[in-house]
């Protein structure tokens, strides 16, 4: 199975990602994860990375294909994968429906996620993540047990500098103009469109029905 996780910043695709990459048993790929990974180390990638993120751009086609096909080389994406942030745009999009059928991954299921705009920008205000595990909190929806710090690792939770109210406009705008359009590029595949102006818990349970849902016609299918 592999699940494209798409939706503006702050639409919870982080959050459900984790909860579906443990309900299938499959790894969660997010790029957005990868290339602060890369800023922190230092590498050549990240010096070049750090500027684009810090502006709420995006970084290159070629440089997050060649990501991508890296990280869907290594054996544990052999069931499935999630991945959450790519693509991004059409030239990502158009290049990833290559490499799944080459890496003997099926067609994927694209869960679309939105809310409206004023119930992104406050949710990337109040968000707080674990730089240990990447776990995303929120002190209105998703509270960590211990004020600022993570349930799971026990380290102070941080707020991601593209969090900033200006960052975080443009990451949107650069949404709406380059990502969103898409969902066009999906449509009449398989694509499923999610209301995540939601509480988490209820979201997940229509996500699992989704893929609950495409499994069984799948199976059904081969039989
Ligand atoms: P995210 O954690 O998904 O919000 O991503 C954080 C930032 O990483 C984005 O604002 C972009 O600058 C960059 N980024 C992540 N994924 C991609 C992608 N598929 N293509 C281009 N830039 C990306």
């Amino acid at each position: 199975m592999v699940l494209l996780l798409f939706g503006p910043p702050g639409s919870g695709k982080g959050t459900q990602s984790a909860s579906l990459g443990r309900w299938l048993q499959i790894p969660v790929v997010s790029t957005g994860h990868l290339l602060r990974s890369e800023v922190e180390e230092g590498t050549p990638l990240g010096l070049v990375a750090k500027d684009l993120l810090a502006r709420g751009a995006l970084v290159g086609d070629a440089v997050m294909n060649d990501m991508i096909a890296a990280r869907l080389r290594r054996p544990d994406c052999g069931n499935g994968v999630i991945l959450d942030g790519y693509p991004r745009t059409r030239q990502q999009a158009e290049y990833l429906d290559q490499l799944l059928p080459e890496r003997g991954l099926p067609e994927p299921l694209v869960l679309h996620f939105d809310a409206p705009d004023p119930v992104l920008v406050t949710r990337l205000a109040t968000r707080l993540s674990c730089p240990a595990c990447g776990r995303v909190y929120n002190v209105k929806q998703r509270a960590p047990k211990r004020l600022g710090y993570c349930d799971q690792e026990g380290v102070a939770l941080v707020s991601r500098s593209d969090d900033q109210y200006g960052v975080v406009v443009e990451r949107l705008r650069t949404y709406r103009e380059q990502t969103a359009p898409l969902i066009d590029f999906y449509r009449g595949r398989r694509l499923f469109q999610v209301n995540a102006d939601r509480g988490p818990d209820e979201v997940l349970d229509e996500l699992k029905g989704a893929v609950d849902s495409i499994l069984v016609r799948s199976v059904r299918r081969r039989g």
